[in-house]
């Protein structure tokens, strides 16, 4: 029976990419657990890692030590059973389909197994595109095909969202709308989520935990909880507890930059 407090967990995870100079060392011995449920951001310096974490997490790449496990399960079966949703900076939607034929393509793709998935037109209710079905990805805003690309990664109902910047490419304020999005939707489905973000706001906006890592090579240097009460709001990045886990995270990134 799979433990419900470590829905995801790390352990001693290494990554080493062959290399023309020789092994390189891209993350070093990172262990952790994250609950179901639970919204968790990892931030750290560019190159620090983390897209090789979430790779390893997902079973795009394999760890050179350590393990993975996702409800009990190593990654790569993990994803066969459809367990995992995942969420890039580019949105990746097939120019000829409608936003509706997008959101069918992993329900004609996936195993004819018993998995219950999502009616495409309910996902569409839930991030705000109705009325979009029948348009097409070239008729859309970034922040909309970055909604489309989520609502396409909860359509399996997977268990466990990774989310690579899916935000990275938009502007402040399209950035800072779809974060009270994601909230929104993430507090109807109660997804596990792993978040990689730059932006120290956008993680303590939106996680219960944020994960720091070092420079390069990626060890774990922080697991903070961020105490502040949900659902927030935009009201709430002016406050003082909130600045204050933005000073707590920016210092210990400080502490160890070259
Ligand atoms: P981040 O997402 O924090 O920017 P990455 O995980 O992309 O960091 O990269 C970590 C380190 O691993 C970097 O030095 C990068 O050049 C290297 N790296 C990433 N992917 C590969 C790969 N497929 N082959 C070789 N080196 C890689």
């Amino acid at each position: 029976m799979p433990n419900a407090s470590e829905h995801v967990k790390l352990h001693k995870l290494t990554k080493t990419y062959p290399s023309a100079q020789g092994p390189l060392l891209a993350i070093s011995d990172i262990s952790f657990s994250v609950p179901q449920g639970q919204f968790v951001s990892i931030i750290g310096p560019s190159g620090c890692g983390k897209s090789t974490l979430l790779a390893t997490v997902c079973g795009l790449t394999d760890p050179t030590n350590g393990a993975v496990s996702i409800a009990g399960r190593g990654p790569k079966e993990a994803r066969r059973s459809q367990e995992i949703g995942i969420v890039f900076q580019d949105p990746s939607l097939l120019p000829w389909r409608s936003v509706r034929g997008n959101l069918h393509l992993p329900i004609e793709m996936a195993d004819k197994s018993d998995r219950r998935h999502e009616e495409p037109r309910e996902l569409l209710e839930l991030v705000g595109l109705s009325s979009f079905a029948h348009h097409y990805p070239h008729e859309l805003s970034g922040g909309m095909l970055q909604r489309v690309a989520l609502a396409r990664a909860l359509v399996l109902n997977p268990s466990l969202l990774l989310m690579d910047e899916p935000f990275g490419a938009l502007d402040e304020l399209r950035r800072s709308s779809l974060r009270y999005e994601l909230l929104r939707i993430w507090s109807k489905r109660q997804k596990t989520v792993l978040f990689i973000t730059h932006s120290l706001s956008e993680a303590v906006t939106l996680s219960d935990r944020v994960i720091i890592l070092s420079h390069h090579p990626g060890r774990l240097l922080a697991d903070l909880e961020i105490v502040l009460p949900r659902p927030r709001n935009v009201e709430m990045e002016h406050s003082s507890p909130f600045i204050e886990e933005v000073v707590r995270i920016r210092n210990i990134m400080k502490e160890e930059s070259p």
